[in-house]
């Protein structure tokens, strides 16, 4: 497959296009020779940073507010001359396009990508990221690619703003008719987790829901993010917001402090691509010592006191 046209739906954030968007754009401008982006509300306005990160078009699409954007995205894409490959993140409202796009274009979807390279192979982790997948589309057409947080680095090219046009959206009859009646803001301090240098996160063997209390004082004083293992989010100790991992976040950290967690294969796809990895176990046998670069065998009810104590001290 030769890609020399390439899209990536932008989705934007509060003050500019999300993280994912923007690795994304990275990425598709090391590959096509020309890289457009797709948008649609809030993200109409930040044709600036899509020129910034390698786009030189932003397709615009018009999605009444407090509209799902999946339908009409997907619409108006499908009725755009198409371009080799789009690039899609992995989010609510991404695979909400892909799905309808791949239905509209009758043509396959690869899902989970962490890579594409230049001849349009993609890998994909499976058994919890202890195999990966090399795939490809082996019929000719649009290549729909969706991919995870964190598989690209967002680094801006200098670029100049991108040329804003908008893409026209066919009456979409009764796939037009959701709405967004409630939005819930997670409640949080700091850093959001998937952006956050450090991250301190808790197991089950922290014991109980209340001894997630220093995981977070030790994240907030070291500036970072709480996160946590499944194990304690479906004990109901933590929101699931927190939970890293497969059915979770993805996290790249420089430093991910591990307190109490076994390191399920589960577990580890979401973090071990972190920069440093400490691990706190009283097992000296936890698979999480096997990518760990700094093993603490201990228990956390006395290691945990002993650092924040040090860290309390320090700011
Ligand atoms: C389809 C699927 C998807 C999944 N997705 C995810 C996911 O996204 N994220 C995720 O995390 N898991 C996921 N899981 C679950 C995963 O398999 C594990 O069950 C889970 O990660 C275990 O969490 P844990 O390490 O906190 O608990 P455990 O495995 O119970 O480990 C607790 C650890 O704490 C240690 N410990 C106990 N007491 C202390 C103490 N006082 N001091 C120090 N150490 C102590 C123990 O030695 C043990 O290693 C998924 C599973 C499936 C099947």
């Amino acid at each position: 497959m030769t890609i020399s046209n390439m899209w990536v739906v932008l989705e934007a954030a509060d003050d500019g296009f999300t993280p994912t968007s923007l690795e994304l754009l990275s990425h598709a401008r090391t590959i096509a020779n020309t890289v457009s982006g797709v948008t649609w509300g809030a993200g109409a306005a930040f044709a600036a940073q899509a020129g910034e990160y390698g786009a030189t078009t932003l397709y615009t699409v018009d999605v009444p507010t407090n509209s799902l954007p999946g339908a009409a995205v997907a619409a108006a894409i499908a009725g755009a001359t198409l371009p080799d490959l789009i690039l899609i993140p992995t989010s609510y409202d991404g695979r909400d396009i892909a799905g309808r796009l791949s239905a509209r274009l009758k043509r396959p979807v690869l899902t989970n990508a962490t890579n594409l390279n230049a001849e349009g192979h993609t890998e994909h982790p499976i058994f919890g990221g202890t195999q990966l997948v090399d795939a490809h589309f082996t019929t000719s057409g649009i290549g729909i690619v969706v991919v995870r947080a964190k598989s690209f680095t967002a680094t801006p090219s200098g670029g100049a703003p991108a040329a804003t046009t908008a893409l026209s959206v066919p009456d979409l009859g009764r796939r037009g008719e959701s709405s967004i009646t409630n939005r819930h803001v997670e409640e949080r301090t700091g850093p959001k987790l998937e952006e956050a240098a450090v991250v301190v996160a808790g197991g089950r063997g922290i014991g109980e829901a209340t001894g997630f209390a220093i995981v977070e004082e030790i994240a907030s004083l070291l500036n970072g993010a709480a996160g946590a293992s499944r194990a304690i989010v479906d004990a109901g100790w933590v929101p699931y917001s927190l939970q890293v991992g497969q059915t979770g976040k993805t996290v790249k950290p420089a430093v991910y402090i591990a307190c109490g967690i076994s390191g399920a294969t589960q577990h580890m796809v979401g973090m071990k691509g972190s920069k440093t990895i400490i691990a706190i176990n009283k097992d000296p046998d936890a698979p999480i010592f096997q990518i760990a670069d700094l093993g603490i065998v201990g228990d956390v009810k006395t290691v945990l006191p002993a650092l924040a104590a040090v860290l309390r001290a320090r700011s």
